[in-house]
């Protein structure tokens, strides 16, 4: 492969993240974003079937939201959010509030998906920490992914990643993803240590980095239930999941129980820009509305409800529930579904499944391997030479489109799986 001059400057200079620069293959500088499509250097047209890391919803560089972010960068870029606020901001939480399960009722602002969670699990501590309790455990799912920072690292799945740092992560008490068979089980364990756990949190439905691992709406609404009823709160980590990936505006709509606590980050902007969003209920809220002020949230950040980021996640909210792109998700879907039940038959094909317009694979020879699959790389290469983006997550083959991908793109995707996995 011939090295450009971009690659190489970056070589020089950039350090990439999830990425061993000793052994990485050359980088693909990317040049220009359009739809479903980025082109690089050469201009070779690469279809974006991973939304570059599940942030993409309307596609790359689209017309409206740049045109709505332009209108804002002329008019406001930034302003302090303590003692100031703006239009955007107000607009953007009455539009999220008015699209979330019923209970709740207010909006705090970061920067990613990994602040969200950051501020989840200090609103939920300081929650029993101001109602006079000292509640210090967590509940999490194991395999879970909740972001990078400290915080989020303690509370998702331990892993080869995280061995530098386990012995500086908080008490976490892991629990199975839930099934009808587990449940009870996953009850017992909850009774040991109710008490302790201020919070329960979960990837609904579909844990991403995990390995787009799913499981039942019916099953996880069960275990929310009883977490409530033993006085541990409910985070819902829909940094992933929101947005329509799974089917749904979010995945809150497939479930009976709403959340205490939801956090939002990825598709919010449409992938424009970086922003987090926790959302909560009143009850979380009353619990810091006081006139005590060491009841307050002592968290923030500089960028906190940055006026572009608002602009851009209006303009994506706006093209989101727009009828042609809800068109689009169920037909995405649906092209899923088939394509499922035409690889299933597939020899090198072994498990599948899918989640709303989420649909992962794992070839049959990988199986057992999870992360660590040896042919991780040699896939990756083969699906870009291909012109496709997919980044396997070890052994799971996975599509996470951008809405506005066409039926033909695709089924080149799909048929760029089945010939590279199977040849
Ligand atoms: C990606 C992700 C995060 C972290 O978001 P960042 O913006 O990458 O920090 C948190 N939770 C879930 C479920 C995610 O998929």
């Amino acid at each position: 492969m011939r090295t450009s001059s971009l690659a190489a400057r970056d070589e020089r200079v950039n350090w990439h993240p999830y990425t061993q620069m000793k052994t990485a293959s050359p980088v693909i500088p990317i040049v220009r974003g359009e739809g479903t499509y980025l082109f690089d250097e050469q201009g070779k047209r690469y279809i974006d079937a991973i939304s570059s890391w599940w942030v993409t919803l309307h596609g790359h560089a689209h017309p409206y939201i740049a045109s709505q972010v332009s209108k804002q960068l002329h008019t406001l870029e930034h302003v302090i959010f303590a003692g100031f606020t703006h239009r955007p901001a107000i607009e953007l939480s009455e539009r999220l509030l008015s699209l979330l399960p019923g209970n709740q009722r207010r909006i705090f602002y970061s920067d990613n998906g990994s602040t969200a969670v950051e501020v989840a699990l200090k609103m939920s501590i300081q929650y029993h920490f101001n109602n006079g309790a000292r509640k210090l455990k967590v509940l999490a799912l194991r395999d879970a992914y909740h972001g990078d920072t400290f915080g989020a690292m303690s509370v998702s799945g331990r892993s080869r990643w995280t061995v530098p740092f386990n012995d500086l992560l908080f008490e976490v008490v892991f629990i199975d993803r839930p099934s009808v068979t587990n449940l009870a089980a996953i009850k017992q364990v909850i009774d040991v240590y109710a008490e302790a756990v201020a919070c329960f949190i979960y990837e609904p439905l579909v844990q991403g980095a995990g390995g787009m691992l799913m499981y039942e709406a019916d099953v996880l609404s069960q275990l929310m239930l009883y977490c409530r009823q033993k006085g541990i709160l409910l985070i819902q980590d829909e940094v992933f999941t929101g947005f329509g990936r799974t089917g749904q505006l979010f995945a809150a709509n497939h479930l009976t129980e709403q959340p205490d606590i939801m956090c939002f980050s990825k598709g919010l902007t449409g992938g424009t820009m970086a922003m987090g969003v926790t959302s909560c209920s009143e009850m979380l809220y009353e619990a810091f509305y006081s006139s005590d002020r060491y009841k307050t949230l002592f968290h923030g950040h500089s960028f906190t409800a940055n006026p572009l980021a608002c602009a851009a996640a209006l303009a994506s909210l706006d093209l989101l529930v727009n009828e042609s792109t809800q068109d689009n998700i169920h037909r995405i879907c649906r092209q899923h579904a088939h394509f499922i039940e035409r690889i299933r038959q597939h020899q090198g094909i072994g498990v599948t499944r899918q989640c709303g317009t989420i649909v992962a694979l794992e070839p049959k020879e990988s199986e057992g391997t999870g992360y660590f699959y040896k042919d991780q790389q040699r896939l990756y290469h083969q699906f870009l030479s291909n012109g496709v983006l997919l980044r396997p997550l070890g052994s799971v083959v996975y599509i996470v489109p951008p809405y506005c991908i066409s039926p033909e793109d695709l089924d080149l995707v799909y048929e760029v799986i089945e010939t590279v996995i199977t040849q």
